[in-house]
């Protein structure tokens, strides 16, 4: 029995547009795109400025505001210490404050954890709506005269909430503090525009949308303002001396295919995503009456539908379905998913919970056999 992928959330598969642009950079385009003296470091260095200019128009920003990095867990993480920590060795005596939200992913919140005891700067955790936005009116209120920083998510990957980018963004013109977005799970499901968007680091990652595992990139605003942080890792200088380390040449051509690809079809992705999202919460609730949809019901990303289950049991592991309970961070058996804990859903509510994730080769027939199979696994209680 083939099992029914809805986890498109967790990763996605690769497509093969993107694996054939990048089989030629593991074999015969094998070249270092650091050696600057011969053909086989320039057609590397070309494929990887082709990647950047990919990258950076699906974004709508500058290329040179690119930088590659081995996905968004390492964006996260270098965005928010590059911040924090240029900004305590220009002036170490100096408070600092940065606002962020609990239900942000583990690589932003374990990192502003771990920030906080290195370098003794305060963190807020802003209030969020039993929907899962981030309450602006408690960001607002929270801004203090050293907030320097503020972290919020583009969406959520665990019940799909669209934060409202371009008001967060605002807020944190007016504090003079720069704003970083995880945009991890908003790519190819929430057009992003730089351009017009007051977000001035943001992080993505290429196995979320189709493309290989292992890469991402860190976009760093380049004026108004020109964002000031430290580099990640030290070493032979690449990345503009940002990010030292030879590049993933492949997995980079595959990063700018995978962003070509998705700024050719997400506005068709989205429809087509909308439309099945809606269609399976319409077999769900019908089959399962009690079933509750959680999350926003109209900010809410094109591919996503988080649902408890109210007085069934939701068994660990479906057999037949590819579903999961919370993020797959945290889908061992005996965890709970932070991002619910922080919504108010006791354990009980979480225990019937499940994160169905859709994704561009979902298909009506699926949805139909996906409810025959929770009819067959949910039990009563
Ligand atoms: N942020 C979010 C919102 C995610 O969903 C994930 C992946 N689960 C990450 C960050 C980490 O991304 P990566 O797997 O590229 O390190």
């Amino acid at each position: 029995m083939q099992t029914i992928y809805m986890d498109y959330n967790a990763t996605t598969p690769i497509d093969p547009q993107v694996l054939s642009a990048m089989q030629p950079y593991l074999h015969e385009h094998f070249g270092n795109p650091a050696s600057s003296t011969h053909m086989y470091g320039w057609t590397a260095e070309e494929a990887v400025s082709k990647a950047r200019r990919q990258v950076a128009k699906l974004l709508n920003c500058n290329s040179h505001e690119i930088y590659f990095t081995s996905g968004s867990t390492e964006s996260n993480n270098w965005a928010l210490r590059g911040v924090i920590e240029k900004l305590k060795l220009e002036n170490p005596g100096a408070p600092l404050h940065v606002i962020s939200s609990s239900i942000e992913h583990s690589s932003v919140k374990e990192c502003l954890e771990y920030l906080k005891k290195l370098f003794a700067i305060e963190i807020s955790w802003a209030k969020v709506t039993g929907e899962g936005q981030v309450d602006i009116s408690d960001v607002r209120k929270l801004i203090k005269p050293h907030t320097r920083l503020l972290s919020f998510m583009w969406v959520n990957n665990e019940i799909g909430t669209i934060n409202p980018m371009q008001e967060l963004g605002e807020i944190a013109r007016e504090a003079k503090a720069y704003l970083h977005c995880d945009a991890t799970q908003a790519v190819g499901k929430v057009p992003i525009d730089l351009k017009n968007t007051p977000v001035d680091l943001l992080s993505i990652s290429a196995h979320k949308a189709y493309g290989p595992k292992g890469v991402g990139a860190l976009y760093v605003r380049g004026q108004n303002p020109k964002v000031q942080l430290s580099p990640f890792f030290l070493g032979g200088g690449q990345e503009r001396g940002e990010r030292s380390g030879t590049l993933n040449v492949a997995g980079i051509v595959g990063l700018g295919k995978t962003c070509e690809i998705v700024s050719e079809r997400i506005t068709t992705d989205i429809a087509k995503l909308t439309a099945l999202r809606d269609q399976l919460w319409t077999l769900l609730s019908e089959a399962f009456p009690t079933a509750r949809l959680n999350g926003h019901l109209t900010a809410r990303a094109p591919n996503l539908l988080n649902v408890t289950f109210i007085n069934y049991k939701v068994p660990v592991q479906f057999p037949g379905l590819a579903v999961s309970k919370s993020s797959a961070c945290h889908s061992g058996p005996q965890s709970h998913s932070h991002v619910l804990t922080h919504l108010g859903f006791s354990e009980k509510e979480m225990d019937s919970t499940i994160r169905f994730s859709l994704g561009r080769m979902t298909n009506e027939e699926e949805l139909k056999s996906c409810i025959e199979i929770l009819k067959k696994t949910l039990s009563k209680i």
